[in-house]
């Protein structure tokens, strides 16, 4: 028994989510401990940070919280109460200045989420808040948690307990989806956790796989349906992946799972039109190569030109109003997804059906979920830190709410 933290607040899971819940708790004056598995918190925050940390994004919140799949009402009312906003001066009041970046992207000044991350802890450290690294919650009894610990098993019963368990990208990490079972045997209803901001496999020739593998593709636009993009992408050994890719990975992977493949639609120079374009190509040299006129005429990078043939297959034209149509238009089949373990990010999760507005489990009294467990996904652009937060802190409001209401 955890005898010092006995009747106090649980949060399971040191990741942004529950580190923001603990940090609201705190403030609102809780004895809270945080339970993690790994042996520190935050790991995902960090390698988030490897590329440059993307906190928030600067668009207009109306837009910003249509990014979100499904959008439901209590993960809108979350973010509106804790808005892109509040998430920089947060960042900014613990030293750490932000900025908007081109694309509307939000990042700290230093692109890194380590010095953010020594700051924060710090000022839980000092709020009060107790840290139990190591400890992998292995069950969910009617008023306990059981953790496996490496000084054996552990058993704890607080007043209330926040589930802050992350989902399944990345499971090295510390956030591995193993909680699923946990949830649906105490009859929690899962929506299955699925790779988003993902990769697909491409059935690419062998020399294309060959020679472009690792290539990026610059200045994209890709579309799908009624979605559409624009951006990099990287060909790989067996797929694609990349910005473009990541944006419209919802549309595609539910293509996928309905007719077992997808056709995205690539256009491979989005800042001409057709018209232009065929212009460009009918300026070519007499007896020039089809591969030198793309490059030339149509400024194609070789690893564009190798996308484009594969598109086309044999059936590349060479008329330039027909091959400026091919360029705009050219269609890839798009596989499965790259396995959850490689994907940025978790779709599916603990429906919202399951939770009352204070984010608390209509079943389990006492019990709230936050973060990327839940069943929303969005797109890159700090979209998904931005609801860990907020999502954290409404389930932090809504465990304060709760308990006042208890005594
Ligand atoms: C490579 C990469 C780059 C990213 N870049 C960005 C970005 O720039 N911008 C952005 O918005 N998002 C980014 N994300 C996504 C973002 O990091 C996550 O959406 C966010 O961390 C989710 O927060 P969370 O607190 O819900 O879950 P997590 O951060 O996953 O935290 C969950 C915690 O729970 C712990 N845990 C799990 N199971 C147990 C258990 N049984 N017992 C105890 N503890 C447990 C885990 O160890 C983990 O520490 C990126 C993700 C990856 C993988």
């Amino acid at each position: 028994m955890d005898a010092d933290r006995e009747n106090g607040l649980a949060i399971v899971g040191g990741g942004p989510a529950g580190l923001a819940a603990a940090e609201l708790l705190a403030e609102s004056g809780k004895a809270v401990t945080v339970y993690e598995r790994m042996p520190s918190v935050g790991r995902k925050l960090l390698i988030a940070g490897r590329g440059g940390l993307n906190l928030t994004h600067s668009e207009p919140l109306p837009d910003f919280l249509e990014r979100y799949a499904p959008v439901d009402p209590r993960l809108k009312a979350a973010v509106a109460d804790y808005p892109p906003d509040a998430l920089r001066s947060w960042c900014e009041g613990l030293g750490q200045k932000t900025f908007v970046g081109s694309s509307g992207r939000v990042f700290p000044e230093s692109f890194k989420a380590s010095p953010l991350l020594r700051a924060w802890l710090a000022r839980l450290g000092a709020q009060g808040v107790t840290i139990r690294t190591r400890h992998r919650l292995v069950g969910l009894e009617e008023d306990a948690l059981s953790f496996e610990t490496p000084e054996g098993p552990k058993v704890v019963r607080p007043r209330a307990t926040l589930l802050a368990l992350g989902g399944a990208s990345w499971p090295r990490l510390g956030s591995d989806g193993a909680w699923v079972p946990l949830l649906e045997e105490n009859g929690v209803a899962v929506a299955s956790l699925r790779p988003a901001n993902v990769g697909f496999r491409v059935a690419w020739t062998a020399h294309f796989a060959q020679r472009f593998a690792g290539e990026p593709l610059k200045r994209l636009a890709a579309r799908i349906g009624a979605a559409s993009a624009r951006g990099e992408a990287i060909a790989t050994e067996d797929g694609i992946e990349g910005g473009v890719i990541y944006a419209l990975s919802r549309p595609i992977r539910e293509a996928v799972e309905r007719d077992g493949s997808a056709e995205l639609t690539l256009d491979l120079r989005p800042d001409v039109d057709v018209a232009a374009l065929a212009v460009r190509l009918s300026r070519g040299r007499p007896g020039e190569s089809l591969s030198t006129r793309l490059r030339k005429a149509a400024s194609l990078s070789p690893a564009a030109i190798g996308l484009l043939r594969e598109a086309h297959a044999n059936t590349l034209p060479t008329e330039p109003d027909a091959l400026a149509a091919a360029i705009k238009a050219a269609p890839l089949r798009l596989l499965t997804p790259a396995p959850i373990a490689r994907a940025i990010s978790t779709a599916g999760g603990v429906v919202f059906a399951e939770l009352d507005d204070r984010y608390m489990l209509r079943a389990r009294p006492g019990l709230f979920l936050a973060g990327e467990m839940l069943d929303w996904e969005a797109p890159t652009g700090g979209y998904l830190l931005q609801a860990a937060f907020a999502s954290g802190r409404a389930a932090a409001k809504g465990m304060l709410a709760w308990l006042d209401g208890q005594t």
